[in-house]
């Protein structure tokens, strides 16, 4: 019997990732390409099914046991048609991705959201193998906030397979409007570009001299890592802006927590790289907060994956053939 292959796609709106893994979950190859969305579906996916196959071939394998793509935006999981993608540019509308692949690829194509991808990943292959945990939440913190919600052993999907969309979780009715459509989600508060936005404003101030020094006077270069930079070089309110941010983010996981009881929360995506600036306003506003149970046993960690979590989740979700029936 030829041995088992599963192709795992993190789809990004600038480039997607592809990992070839074995039957054990081993990555044997992986590759990086440049997604080119303006392009139009028809040729995004043609270049996708294009990449996989030199993927397999650069692993020794012949054809793929099953596919899983990770894609950014609202599913038709049971169908493989991609409902809406966010922050993609071309027309990505009722778009079918499973029938092409499966035909260009020659075996089962399993869409999940990316995010949902991620944290499957960080169940099956990272900081929740790692910690043995059973039950976890993910957050991706990026340019917006992602989630997912894993419980008994399980990814949990809710109807829409929406279940985890914890960055709407609204702090504030008449906060920030927010990209959902909402106000005051946690997102327009804890985001990348929530964080940068108060970062420019202390520079734009004068009251983050450490900060305008990193990006040369140039407000457009404020990030995160410039921040988290500036925060250990001495701004203190670039260190308060991150620890509100935090605190923000306490609130919410100690309502998951309050709600689901994880044994373990993974914080995730680029701004999660701020480390313990970030991680420990979290963990003393989440042991502030919740008072039901003692949260001593509740693992807040940052990812071990980092930004391959979703491929290698892609490739989890092919494992076990996609959705149950
Ligand atoms: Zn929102």
């Amino acid at each position: 019997m030829p041995r088992a292959h599963y192709v795992g796609v993190d789809m990004g709106g600038t480039s997607f990732k592809i990992a070839v893994g074995d039957a054990e979950g081993r990555v044997v190859c992986e590759r990086r390409a440049a997604t080119q969305s303006e392009a139009g579906p028809e040729v995004v996916l043609a270049r996708l099914a294009a990449e996989s196959k030199a993927a397999l071939e650069e692993a020794g394998a012949k054809a793929p046991t099953a596919i899983g793509i990770g894609l950014p935006g609202t599913l038709d999981m049971r169908a493989g048609v991609v409902r809406y993608l966010a922050n993609f540019p071309g027309h990505w509308r009722d778009v079918d991705v499973r029938g092409p692949l499966e035909k260009a690829l020659g075996a089962p194509v399993h869409i999940l959201n990316d995010v949902r991808a991620a944290t499957l990943g960080e169940h099956m292959f990272g900081r929740g193998r790692e910690l043995g945990a059973q039950s976890m939440v993910l957050l991706a913190l990026g340019t917006g906030i992602g989630g997912g919600v894993v419980i008994d052993g399980k990814l949990r999907l809710g109807a829409l397979g929406s279940a985890g969309e914890i960055g709407h979780t609204i702090l504030d009715p008449n906060g920030p409007p927010c990209g959902c459509g909402s106000r005051g989600c946690l997102e327009t508060f804890a985001s990348g570009p929530a964080l940068s936005a108060e970062g420019v404003r202390l520079v734009l101030t004068g009251q983050a001299p450490r900060l305008r020094e990193i990006v040369e006077g140039d407000a457009n270069r404020v990030d995160p890592r410039a921040m988290g930079e500036a925060a250990n070089a001495g701004d203190d309110k670039v260190r308060a802006a991150i620890a509100r941010a935090g605190t923000y983010l306490a609130q919410v996981i100690a309502n998951l927590i309050v709600a689901l009881h994880p044994e373990l929360v993974v914080i995730g995506g680029g701004v999660a790289g701020l480390g313990d600036l970030l991680m420990d306003p979290i963990r003393r506003g989440v042991r502030d907060y919740v008072k039901m149970f003692p949260v001593d046993t509740v693992r807040i960690e940052t990812s071990t994956l980092g930004d391959r979590a979703g491929a290698m989740g892609a490739i989890a979700w092919a494992m076990q053939g996609g959705m149950p029936e």
